[in-house]
């Protein structure tokens, strides 16, 4: 393994990655550093090739020790689709969708629980809570089952009910909140607090491993473009861990030069209903502050107070990327389109993300030869309720 220790983006404070650990003293997530240049010597994109076709192909960048740990039902490796026709009725000529309804617990999230459980496993964690809008509970509740853990999830009512499902499903301790997800945050803390230690907290970005297994969804991007960066990855961004990743994937990338120089413009996308994120970048800002009232039909990324709005921020600054809010009544309109034509159900944040390309070539910050990948970041059927059929 060439994991070698757990680094500060705020303060610069370095971290064992070998102990069970949350958030620096100061308050900040924490990133899992690697020594890429023993990476680099070890291995080649060219021996990647050849591995299997899931996310532990790039087992020297992810952060367990002993496959013996290794929680794993098959994810990552999703495809990258070219949609043309779509493309064409939006005026992007290369336009691809990255497919993640296909990995297993239809979502991305996946992703995150593979690693992180894995991770938290090896490090001795018997059994991990976390609030949740539904998709990273079911990912997280069915890995930790697979990995012989036991798991608390706790998630507002307006979760999509299928999630739920997926918990009690996956043995999960399922606790649902009238509220949105810093109720449910706030519900975990006190639970935290009461076991004494005995619970790991594995909340979005208060344990430093989930990132690492999304942020495999860059390393399969630059791969399978036969190891280049497109224009423009556009993100559906509610606590902003996929964008996060995916910023530090093509990091590490460019510094073990399996990709040039150039990284593309990362694009936050966010619903007119809950943008934080997208107000902090308008104004300027270094962090967002929370939204109320907050409420859209692409729940995933219904996130009022992320954590990680510096490194969101930071991302975007650092790619020449933007920020971009989208309506509801949008979404489900380019869901329908998209699917009319490309025959793909997207989840409404994915949609979401479609809509934002939409407007970004309509105002000219998307050019017609920008080739451009939005993250479709979980499966359309876990979410009926968008389409509506005609006499039902
Ligand atoms: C969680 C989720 C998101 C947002 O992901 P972050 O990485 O936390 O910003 C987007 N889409 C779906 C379907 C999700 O479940
Ligand atoms: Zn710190």
């Amino acid at each position: 393994m060439f994991l070698t220790h757990l680094a500060c983006p705020r303060c610069g404070r370095q971290h064992d990655a070998e102990v069970l650990t949350n958030l620096c003293e100061c308050g900040s997530p924490l990133l899992a550093r690697y020594d890429l240049d023993a990476v680099r010597a070890a291995v080649a994109p060219a021996d990647i090739a050849r591995r299997s076709a899931d996310l532990w192909r790039y087992r020297e960048l992810l952060p367990v020790r002993d496959d013996a740990h290794r929680v794993t039902l098959g994810e990552g490796w999703t495809p990258l689709w070219p949609a043309a026709r779509y493309g064409a009725a939006i005026g992007l000529d290369r336009l691809l969708v990255k497919d993640e309804g296909l990995v297993p617990t239809g979502s991305f999230k996946a992703r995150g629980a593979a690693v992180g459980v894995s991770r938290a496993r090896e490090l001795g964690a018997r059994h991990v809570a976390m609030p949740t809008n539904g998709n990273a509970g079911a990912a997280w509740a069915t890995y930790a089952a697979r990995g012989g853990l036991r798991s608390t999830i706790a998630m507002p009512l307006g979760a999509p009910a299928i999630t739920r499902n997926e918990v009690v499903a996956a043995g999960g301790e399922l606790i649902l909140v009238d509220g949105l997800i810093n109720d449910a945050g706030r519900l975990v803390a006190d639970l935290l607090a009461a076991a004494g230690g005995d619970i790991f907290d594995a909340g979005t970005l208060r344990e430093p491993y989930r990132l690492e297994g999304k942020k495999t969804m860059g390393y399969e991007i630059c791969e399978q473009l036969g190891w280049r960066v497109p224009d423009v990855i556009v993100y559906p961004t509610g606590g902003g861990v996929g964008l996060i990743g995916i910023h530090k994937a093509l990091g590490e990338l460019r510094e073990l030069g399996w990709i040039g120089d150039r990284l593309p413009r990362l694009v936050a996308v966010q619903s007119t209903g809950c943008a934080p994120i997208v107000r902090a970048f308008e104004a300027g800002a270094r962090r967002a502050e929370p939204w109320t009232d907050a409420r859209t039909v692409a729940f995933g990324i219904t996130v009022p107070a992320p954590l990680g709005d510096e490194l969101i921020l930071d991302a975007l600054a650092a790619t020449s990327g933007t920020a971009i809010a989208v309506d509801d009544e949008e979404i489900l309109a380019d869901l329908r389109a998209f699917g009319e034509r490309e025959g793909l159900l997207l989840c409404p944040e994915g949609a979401a993300c479609l809509t934002a390309a939409r407007k970004l070539r309509d105002s000219g910050w998307l050019t017609a030869d920008d080739e451009v990948v939005v993250l479709n970041t979980g499966a359309g059927i876990k979410y009926p309720e968008t389409i509506s059929t005609p006499g039902a």
